[in-house]
C-alpha cells in the first residue's frame, strides 16, 4: 500500500479496499540513504494503527531490495547491514508486526565466490547481530520465498531451514510464502494433491510454525522458470483454482495476505484481485 502523502494514509487506503492487513514500505527501496522519522509521523502512525487495529492487523514492511545480506563486498556488506538495522528500528518505532526480506543473493564477481553454505552462514550472523542490536524489538524478520532468479537464495525450502538452524532467537524470524516466486522456483500446488504434498514438504523441512505470511501472487512465468514476474490473480500460470486451496485451508486461517500484483495509480486493479480471491473462499 502506498504511503504517499503521510505513512498513515496506508490505512485509509486499506479500508477503501476492505483490507484486514496491508503491507507498505517504511523507507525509500531504491536508494540507501533514509532520513530518520520525525515524532510527529511515528505518533501519527500509531495513533491510526491504533484506530485501526480491530479492521486492518498485522501491518508489515517490506525491505529495501538494495539490501544484500550476502555480499562478499565488505561495503556493500555494510550498506545492507546498516540499511536493515534503519528498516529494523523504524518498524520498532512504527510498531510494525513483520518486516520481510529476501535471504539474499550471492553476488557474481571476478574474485573468489562464495559456496551457498558460506552464504547461508554470512546472513544467519547477520541476523543475529542485528537482533542482538534491536534486542527488545517485537518486529518479527521474515525471510521470503523467492523465484532463485540468477544467484538468489531462497528458492528451495531447505535454504530457510539452514538459516533458521543458525539463528539464536528463533522467536523472532519467520517466513513469508510468495506464491508466484515459490511456483517459478518449481513448487508445483495446482492440484489439491501437489498442494498438500507441498505442505508436507515444508513442515518436515522449515516447520509450518514458522510460516507467518503469504504473499498472493500469480505469475507469467511457467513452474520451475526461476523468473520473477508477478501478475493478476487468475491470469498467471498458477491459476485461480490454487489459490482457493489456500485461502480454504485451516491452517492458514490467521495468518495475513498480501498481493503484490500490477496496479495504476488508483486502487482498481487491488478491487479486481481482492475480489477474485475473496469469490474463492467458501
Ligand atoms: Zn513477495
Amino acid at each position: 500500500m502506498s504511503v504517499s502523502g503521510s505513512k498513515s494514509m496506508a490505512f485509509e487506503r486499506g479500508r477503501e479496499l476492505g483490507c484486514e492487513t496491508i503491507q507498505v514500505f517504511i523507507r525509500n527501496v531504491r536508494g540507501w540513504l533514509s532520513k530518520p522519522l520525525d515524532q510527529k509521523d511515528i505518533d501519527e502512525f500509531l495513533k491510526t494503527k491504533e484506530e485501526f487495529k480491530r479492521e486492518i492487523w498485522p501491518i508489515i514492511s517490506h525491505n529495501s531490495y538494495l539490501i544484500n545480506l550476502a555480499s562478499i563486498d565488505k561495503e556493500k556488506l555494510e550498506k545492507s547491514y546498516t540499511a536493515m538495522l534503519d528498516e529494523l528500528n523504524k518498524a520498532t518505532q512504527l510498531g510494525i508486526e513483520y518486516e520481510i526480506m529476501h535471504p539474499g543473493v550471492i553476488p557474481i564477481s571476478d574474485k573468489k565466490e562464495i559456496s551457498k553454505d558460506e552464504a547461508f552462514l554470512q546472513i544467519a550472523t547477520q541476523l543475529n547481530k542485528l537482533m542482538e542490536e534491536t534486542n527488545g524489538s517485537k518486529v518479527k524478520i521474515l525471510l521470503e520465498t523467492t523465484a532463485g532468479q540468477g544467484k538468489g537464495l531462497g528458492n528451495k525450502f531447505h535454504h530457510f531451514e539452514t538459516i533458521i538452524s543458525k539463528i539464536n532467537d528463533k522467536s523472532r524470524i519467520g517466513i513469508c510464502f510468495d506464491t508466484a516466486h515459490s511456483f517459478a522456483a518449481g513448487y508445483d500446488f495446482t492440484t489439491k494433491k501437489k498442494y498438500n504434498e507441498m505442505w508436507d514438504h515444508f513442515d518436515s523441512t522449515i516447520g509450518l510454525k514458522y510460516l507467518c505470511a503469504f504473499h498472493l501472487n500469480d505469475t507469467e512465468k511457467e513452474l520451475g522458470s526461476r523468473v520473477d514476474r508477478h501478475t493478476h490473480i487468475g491470469q498467471g500460470k498458477i491459476g485461480k483454482e490454487p489459490f482457493g486451496f489456500l485461502l480454504n485451508d485451516e491452517r492458514f486461517r490467521d495468518l495475513p495476505g498480501i498481493i503484490e500484483t500490477p496496479k495504476g495509480k488508483d486502487l482498481k486493479e487491488d478491487k479486481m484481485n481482492l475480489k477474485t480471491l475473496r469469490s474463492l473462499i467458501k
